[in-house]
C-alpha cells in the first residue's frame, strides 16, 4: 500500500512515509485507500494482542513480509506491558466499560504506539539501506517525550533527543525524563513553553542543519503523532476492545458499541474511526475535550477557530488548539487535497477555517464532540470513585464526564454499550487525585503517591515508584534559541561514537 499527502497528490512508499513523517507540502500521510472491511469475529477471537497486531497491520504495511511483521509485533509487545491483555477492558455496568491503556512503560496510552513505532522505523531504514544514523527530535508537553525515550532506548543506529518546557511539565513527568536511561538518548529542558520547543524543532527541520546532517550521515526524523507509524498501531486496540466486549457478552453478535475518547491531537479517536472503516462495529464515536474545546465547537458550528484563550488545565495532554491529526479526518470528509490545503492555509493565516453545512453533516455522521470543565472532571473522578470504587486520571475523567452528560441528555443510544478510553494511570497526576480524595498534597510526588496508595489500596506502578531512587542524568536547561546548537552538538557526539566503534 502506498501513502499520500493530505494536501497534494504526492504519493510515496510506506518506508518513506515512516522516515519522513511530514509530507514536503506540509501535509500528513494517509493510506492511499483504506482497506475494505476485513475484521471478523470467529477467526480473531482467540488471537493474542500481538497476533492481532500483525493481522491488522499487514493490510496497511503490505511491503513487510508477514513473518517479519510478526517478529516486530512480538518484540514490541513482549515484556513491555504490565498486563497480560496489554489493554484490559473492565466492565463497570451493563452500560459502560473502561479500556485501560496505561500498563506500558510510561503509564500512558502513548506506549501502545511507541512500543511498536521504533521497530517500524528500523524496518523502514533497512529498506532504504543508506547506512545513515537516525536522530529523532521530539518536543513534548509531558507524555510523548518519555514514551518515545523508552521506545527508542538502546535501539541500534537510532538516537533520540527530547526537549520539554522546563516549567511546563509535572514534577513526576520531569523526573521521568531527567532520569531516563539508555546510551542513545539525550534530554534537555528549555527555558520557554511547549510552543517554543515545537517551533524551534520545526525551524531546524526546515533549516540548513538538516541538509548538513544528512551529508554527515544523520537523518532527522520525528516521533510526534503526525507520523503514520504512530497512528497505525492505535487501530489495533479498537479491534481488541471489540473482541473483549464480545467475549464477555457486553455486546451480542450484531451489536455495536460506542467509544468516548479524551482528545488532544486527534490521533487516538482518528484511529478509532479507521477501525470502524475496516469493519469494527462502532456506533457513536465521541471526541471529548477539556476547556480547550476547539473541536467541540467545530462539531457544533462547522468552524475551526483557534482565535481564543488557551487554558492550562489538569488534563495537560489535551491542552492543544491545533489538533494535527484532525487534518487527516478532514481529508476523508472533504475528499479533496485541494480543499484541505486551502483550509490549512486559512488556519495558518487567519487562525480559522469553515466547512459547508453539508460537509459538517458528513463529519457528524462519523464523529461527534463534547467537552467537560475542570469542575465536571473533578466531580467525575469523585463520583466514579464513590460509586464504583474505581479511580480515573483527569484525562479519562474528561471522557467520563462527557459520556455522563450525553447519557443524561438522552444523546447516547438506549441500551447500547459505551467504552471510556482510559489514557493514563491516575498516579501520573498525584496532586489532583490527592486533592479530590481529600489527602495531604505536600511533600514529593512520591510522598503523595504513598498516601493515595494507603487510602485506595491501588499499588504504585513500579514504572513510577522506581523513579524516586534513580539518579538524575539530564538536568540541563537551555535557552529557547540554543536548541539548534544542542542538536548540532549531539549530532557530532553521535558521529564520534560511531567512528570510535568502527
Ligand atoms: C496524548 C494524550 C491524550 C490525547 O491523545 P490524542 O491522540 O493526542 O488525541 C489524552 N490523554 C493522555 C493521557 C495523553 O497522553
Amino acid at each position: 500500500m502506498r501513502y499520500r499527502s493530505t494536501r497534494s497528490e504526492e504519493k510515496i512508499s510506506a518506508p518513506q512515509a515512516l522516515l519522513q513523517g511530514l509530507a514536503k507540502d506540509g501535509g500528513l500521510y494517509v493510506p492511499e485507500m483504506l482497506p475494505a472491511p476485513f475484521i471478523e469475529y470467529n477467526s480473531l477471537r482467540d488471537l493474542s494482542y500481538k497476533e492481532l497486531a500483525s493481522f491488522v497491520l499487514k493490510r496497511f504495511l503490505t511491503d513487510i513480509p508477514e513473518n517479519d511483521l510478526k517478529k516486530l509485533t512480538d518484540a514490541a509487545y513482549t515484556g513491555t506491558f504490565d498486563a497480560k491483555e496489554i489493554v484490559p477492558v473492565k466492565r463497570m455496568t451493563d452500560a459502560f466499560s473502561v479500556a485501560e491503556m496505561f500498563y506500558g512503560r510510561t503509564c500512558a496510552f502513548k506506549d501502545l504506539a511507541l512500543s511498536l513505532f521504533p521497530y517500524l522505523l528500523v524496518w523502514a531504514k533497512a529498506q532504504e539501506n543508506d547506512g545513515k544514523q537516525i536522530l529523532i527530535l521530539t518536543a513534548t508537553s509531558g507524555d510523548t517525550g518519555k514514551a518515545a525515550l523508552e521506545g527508542f532506548r538502546d535501539i541500534p543506529d537510532i538516537n533520540i533527543m527530547v526537549f520539554y518546557p522546563s516549567d511546563g511539565v509535572s514534577p513526576l513527568q520531569k523526573d521521568q525524563m531527567q532520569k531516563q536511561s539508555g546510551n542513545n538518548v539525550r534530554v534537555a529542558g528549555i527555558d520557554g513553553n511547549f510552543d517554543d520547543a515545537q517551533s524551534a524543532l520545526k525551524r531546524i527541520f526546515m533549516s540548513g542543519l538538516r541538509e548538513e546532517a544528512s551529508e554527515k550521515g544523520v537523518l532527522f526524523s520525528s516521533a510526534n503523532s503526525i507520523n503514520i507509524g504512530r497512528l497505525l498501531p492505535q487501530i489495533i486496540y479498537y479491534v481488541w476492545i471489540w473482541l473483549q466486549l464480545r467475549k464477555n457478552h457486553s455486546i451480542g453478535e450484531n451489536e455495536r458499541f460506542n467509544v468516548v475518547v479524551p482528545t488532544g491531537n486527534f490521533g487516538n479517536i482518528l484511529a478509532g474511526w479507521m477501525a470502524k472503516e475496516i469493519g469494527v462495529p462502532l456506533g457513536q464515536l465521541i471526541c471529548a475535550s477539556n476547556e480547550n474545546k476547539v473541536l467541540t465547537d467545530f462539531f457544533e458550528t462547522g468552524v475551526y477557530d483557534i482565535n481564543r484563550e488557551f487554558y492550562l488545565t489538569e488534563s495537560p495532554s489535551m491542552d492543544i488548539l491545533i489538533s494535527s491529526n484532525f487534518e487527516r479526518f478532514l481529508y476523508y470528509v472533504l475528499g479533496s487535497a485541494d480543499k484541505v490545503a486551502a483550509a490549512m492555509k486559512a488556519l495558518n493565516k487567519e487562525g480559522r477555517y469553515a466547512v459547508s453545512e453539508e460537509e459538517l453533516a458528513d463529519a457528524l455522521g462519523e464523529i461527534t464532540g463534547g467537552w467537560a470543565s475542570s469542575e465536571d472532571m473533578k466531580r467525575a473522578i469523585k463520583a466514579v470513585y464513590e460509586s464504583y470504587d474505581y479511580l480515573m486520571d483527569p484525562h479519562t475523567a474528561v471522557a467520563y464526564a462527557v459520556y455522563h452528560r450525553l447519557r443524561c441528555e438522552g444523546k447516547i443510544e438506549r441500551h447500547s454499550h459505551t467504552v471510556i478510553i482510559s489514557t493514563a494511570h491516575p498516579y501520573k497526576f498525584p496532586g489532583i487525585v490527592a486533592e479530590i480524595l481529600g489527602l495531604d498534597e505536600t511533600g514529593t510526588p512520591y510522598d503523595v503517591l504513598r498516601r493515595i496508595e494507603k487510602k485506595t489500596g491501588i499499588p504504585i506502578p513500579f514504572q513510577l515508584g522506581d523513579l524516586e531512587m534513580k539518579e538524575k542524568r539530564f538536568i540541563d536547561i537551555i535557552g529557547k534559541d540554543d536548541v539548534a546548537d544542542a542538536v548540532s552538538e549531539y549530532m557530532d557526539d553521535i558521529m564520534n561514537i560511531r567512528m570510535r566503534n568502527e
